[in-house]
């Protein structure tokens, strides 16, 4: 097992040059957010998540957490320390609103500090993650008693927060939802049951704020009657002090494939009189407000797959450089394994792709605080919010997928031992997981992203993107840098983007084919935007060169290998595409 080492260098990198970061922080008039501020706050988060965090991964994996008879959720060794250190530390605050305690820096400085909770524990990291969310939820939409009454606390980290959608019969599908809420006065009774709810419950903080989407009696059916309201596990005061205990319980704790240390929750709501629940925003207009929970969440979730790769290939790397196995070629006597040419290419996929999806995540998060700034031209906001909308599905769907290959190829760069749990590697395989399914599967990431993101607006965000895209090859020409071959590679897979969004907006009307064709729409679109995002890193280090020709040389050579050995991959999501739903769709259910 190794220790976790927060890549800086390269964050501060692909935030500041590569995601836009010093332009949006001068567009957008975040004048503290200096150079020397970012740096120094990500050298402070990584002592803080190798030394406090890291080590409770292993331990939380095997200890795992456990419900008692009374209802509390025991959290393993460490966890509840560590938190509270991450709370009172001020971590919690960085990006929120300095009227409820908050720091008031940019949405995207958190997000490198955030990779960095995730990569030292994924399954600790959610209980930030998710609080970050509710107050982000929380901020946009409850009203200004409801803000002062829970803000401040969730803020400064010291409560936490929880986001209740699913239940049994309602997951993809949110129209089936039955959770009730009553009104009772100024506030509302709630009774029904949510699954899969994490960090429900647990004790690492004095209070959980649960956002749990539930129905009115008189509501219409579907999404259409939806509300949202606030459920504290404790009911504060008016001065925001925790008061009584609220109707609203875990009563079971799933076993699962991994984060094994992240409270899966069945929670119970109004086993009694009812929960007392707030609304947050307008009643049967609770869809929406959670939507500003769930887009955060889903870039963030994008995120945990750039950290658990990041951590795989750092694990890989060093196991790779020890263990010796017969004589790479060129080398005499016994090798290590790193010196063998396909172990290089393991190693190297994982590399290109977790920095190809770090530069992605990044960018989607620097484009929602872009889309916020309020001295901009309405139009540029609107263009930066359009660009915010179509890459989150893209961070979502591709960086959870390039989280299963990078995993899976650092258990193969450990041969037998990557199948031994001794190792730690396997950990991060499990982990990995669930970055796919939750926050709304891939399957459905993809369909928001042809329906909402393409069809919606006729392709004005693509075209958009594409335009840019064919700045940054332009300025690549003009610098030489990269092969004529590799040039016409990307020019092509722009090429692929048109034509497969051109096929996409033919068959608007056709929910069989865009159904058929979605998933690998997102594949392409995002490659395309991650060998983009790959072109501008080699191009920007190359700029800076004069500062440090090493790192220049070496992001040359992993946007080359990006665009040998991943590009070519968009040819085959094309051919997919354009054979449309045929082939899918000709098999009948009793064949299958
Ligand atoms: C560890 C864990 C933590 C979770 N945390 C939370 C949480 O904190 N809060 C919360 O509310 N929920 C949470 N969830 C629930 C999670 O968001 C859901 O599991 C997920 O949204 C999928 O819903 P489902 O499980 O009902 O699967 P289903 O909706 O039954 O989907 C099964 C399969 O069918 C596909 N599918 C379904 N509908 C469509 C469609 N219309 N078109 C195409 N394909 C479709 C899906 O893509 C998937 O592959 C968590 C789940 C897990 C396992």
């Amino acid at each position: 097992m190794t220790e976790y080492r927060a890549p800086t260098r390269e964050m501060v990198f692909t935030l500041q040059h590569v995601a836009g970061f010093s332009e949006m922080v001068k567009a957008c008039g975040y004048e503290e957010a200096s150079e020397d501020v970012v740096r120094a706050i990500l050298e402070e988060a990584a002592r803080f998540s190798t030394t406090v965090i890291a080590p409770t991964n292993a331990v939380g994996d095997r200890q795992g957490v456990k419900l008692d008879q009374n209802g509390v959720v025991k959290t393993p060794e460490g966890f509840r320390e560590a938190y509270q250190q991450y709370a009172d530390s001020g971590w919690a605050s960085l990006q929120f609103n300095p009227e409820f305690e908050g720091q008031g820096l940019p949405f995207s400085l958190a997000i490198p500090v955030q990779e960095m909770w995730h990569a030292a524990n994924m399954a600790w990291g959610l209980c930030p993650l998710l609080s970050q969310g509710a107050v982000e939820a929380l901020s946009e939409n409850a009203s200004d008693e409801l803000k002062r009454k829970l803000l401040p606390k969730m803020v400064s980290g010291h409560w936490t927060g929880t986001m209740n959608l699913t239940e049994p019969q309602s997951g993809s599908d949110l129209s089936g939802i039955r959770t009730q809420a009553v009104r009772d006065g100024d506030i509302y009774r709630i009774k029904g049951q949510k699954i899969f709810i994490t960090w429900g419950e647990h004790d690492l903080a004095e209070n959980i704020v649960h956002l749990v989407l539930a129905r009115l009696p008189d509501a219409p059916a579907g999404v259409k009657g939806i509300s949202l309201f606030a459920v504290p596990k404790f009911i504060p005061d008016d001065h925001g002090n925790i008061g009584t205990r609220n109707d609203c319980r875990a009563v079971s704790l799933e076993h699962k494939l991994g984060i094994h240390a992240s409270p899966t929750c069945v929670m119970s709501y109004g086993d009694n009189d009812g929960a007392v629940g707030y609304l947050v925003g307008e009643e049967n207009r609770g869809l929406a407000c959670m939507f500003t929970m769930m887009n955060n969440a889903r870039l963030t979730v994008g995120l945990q797959g750039v950290s658990i790769s990041e951590r795989a290939y750092q694990q890989a790397l060093a196991y790779t450089r020890e263990r010796t196995q017969g004589t790479a070629p060129g080398d005499t006597g016994l090798s290590a394994i790193i010196r063998h040419p396909d172990v290089r290419r393991m190693l190297m996929t994982m590399k290109a792709l977790t920095e190809a999806a770090r530069a992605l995540a990044y960018k989607g998060c620097v484009a929602v605080d872009f889309a916020k700034g309020k001295h901009l031209p309405d139009d540029l906001r609107a263009r930066q919010q359009r660009r915010a909308d179509l890459l989150t599905p893209l961070v979502k769907g591709w960086c959870t997928e390039i989280a299963q290959e990078v995993t899976s190829l650092a258990i193969q760069c450990h041969g037998g031992m990557g199948f031994v749990e001794e190792t730690g590697i396997a950990q991060h395989y499990r982990d990995a997981r669930i970055l796919p399914i939750y926050e709304g599967t891939n399957g459905i990431q993809a369909l928001d992203l042809i329906g909402r993101k393409t069809i919606r607006d006729n392709g004005m965000a693509v075209r958009e993107l594409l335009a840019d895209m064919q700045a940054s090859a332009d300025t690549a020409r003009e610098q030489s840098l990269l092969t004529q071959e590799r040039q016409s590679r990307f020019d092509q897979a722009v090429a692929f983007v048109e034509d497969a969004t051109r096929i996409v907006l033919e068959h608007r009307a056709d929910e069989a084919f865009t159904g058929s064709v979605a998933f690998n729409y997102l594949m392409l679109s995002s490659t395309v935007t991650a060998a983009w995002l790959m072109l501008e890193s080699a191009s920007k280090a190359n700029g800076t060169k004069s500062n440090d020709d090493k790192f220049a040389a070496q992001k040359l050579i992993t946007t080359n290998f990006f665009f040998d050995h991943i590009l070519p991959r968009c040819s085959g999501y094309l051919t997919a595409l354009r054979s449309g739903d045929e082939a899918v769709m000709a098999l009948s259910e009793t064949d299958l």
